[in-house]
């Protein structure tokens, strides 16, 4: 059913998943869960204020629903849905968050030498990994024709106009890999703007930090992608943004083999080089898609490229779940002590 985007916000009851307050340092401390974008984002925030606090982090939700609103493939009358419409045949004016999520987006594909491609679509849905439906490995001929579709360079943005348009029929382009970094951002410029000084947004792995967990950096665990609940080290920082994708969170396993949600715009398949990518940067539409693009890459090719780039950090594991990090990662990185079965495979290799 759904193979879009995001998960349609209407049918996915607005859950409040949680709502705990704590004492801690400088005020007290508000941790809320909404569902949004697909994904239960968590906002938690510090304040004197429990009125104000909690004005601000539900005003910050707001954001990040107004933008999914622009930005969801699932409702026809979203910005997204109606340049996909009018492809081939005219420009849409969209809203100026919309353009600029879309530059951003093209900015990596250029970057990535096209492993990163909003017009990935036809593809994402052809494969269905994110929906409900029956799952299936598509036939070669149909991977063949969607891929015929698929090319960032169809993407036309005039900034002037306001427009997007899509230069051929059939072209589609969905923003699964970029919108939650940007909106997590955006909600993150919502609380500093309403004068909480202290949070973070995580919007599924999707992460925009306001100065520092109280008295402290935050500390963000990064997951071991084949132990449920391991962790392979952790990350303390401040005023950052964070971006995990991995092959571990949306998959189907058919025929025994593993089928994951980030597709390679060279072979119309799952990308295969890389189990976990983990991007430290500041820019939340920018980490986003680029821990998106690096997966696809691999660790050889994408950490020369993040190596490159000011103000970006790398940790990628790759198929056989070695970890390779970019100079920046190194020196941020604390390793957990490892379980003894992974110790071989991993310790050695810390590079
Ligand atoms: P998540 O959404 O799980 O946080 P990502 O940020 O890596 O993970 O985004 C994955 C989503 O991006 C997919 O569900 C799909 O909609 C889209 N996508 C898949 N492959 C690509 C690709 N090569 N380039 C751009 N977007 C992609
Ligand atoms: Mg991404």
């Amino acid at each position: 059913m759904n193979r879009l985007s995001f998960p349609p916000l209407l049918l996915c009851a607005v859950a409040l998943l949680a709502a705990a307050v704590t004492a801690a340092g400088e005020g007290r401390v508000f941790v809320r869960s909404r569902y949004l974008m697909g994904t239960a984002v968590e906002i938690k925030a510090r304040g004197a204020d429990a009125a104000e606090t909690q004005g601000a982090i539900n005003a910050a939700f707001d954001e990040i629903a107004r933008l999914e609103a622009l930005m969801t493939t699932w409702s026809a009358d979203s910005d997204v849905s109606r340049v996909n419409a009018m492809a081939g045949r005219a420009p849409v004016r969209v809203a100026p968050e919309v353009i600029e999520v879309v530059e951003h987006a093209l900015g990596v594909s250029r970057l990535t030498g096209g492993a990163f491609d909003i017009t990935i679509e036809p593809l994402v849905q052809l494969w269905g990994i994110d929906g409900d439906g029956k799952a299936k490995v598509p036939a070669k001929k149909e991977i063949d024709a969607a891929l015929g579709r698929v090319g960032y360079r169809h993407v036309h943005v005039d900034r002037g106009e306001g427009t997007i348009f899509l230069d051929e029929a059939g072209v589609r382009i969905g923003l699964g890999g970029v919108a939650k970094g940007y909106a997590a951002e955006r909600a993150r410029g919502v609380l500093k703007a309403r004068g909480v000084r202290s949070a973070i947004v995580n919007a599924g792995g999707d992460m925009a930090m306001l100065g520092k967990d109280g008295d402290r950096p935050w500390r963000v665990d990064i997951r071991d992608p084949r132990e449920p609940g391991g962790t392979m080290g952790w990350l303390q920082l401040e005023n950052r943004t964070v971006h995990t994708s991995g092959d571990y969170e949306r998959f189907r396993v058919i025929k025994g083999k593993r089928y994951h949600h980030i597709l390679s715009p060279l072979t119309g398949y799952p990308a295969r080089r890389s189990q976990a990518v983990t991007i430290v940067s500041r820019d939340g539409a920018l980490g986003d898609a680029l821990s998106t693009g690096v997966l696809v890459l691999g660790p050889e090719e994408g950490i020369k490229l993040i190596e490159s780039l000011d103000g970006v950090a790398v940790l990628v594991v790759d198929n056989g779940g070695k970890l390779h990090m970019s100079g920046a990662m190194r020196k941020r990185f604390h390793p957990a002590p490892l379980p003894e079965r992974r110790r071989e495979s991993v310790a050695p290799s810390l590079s």
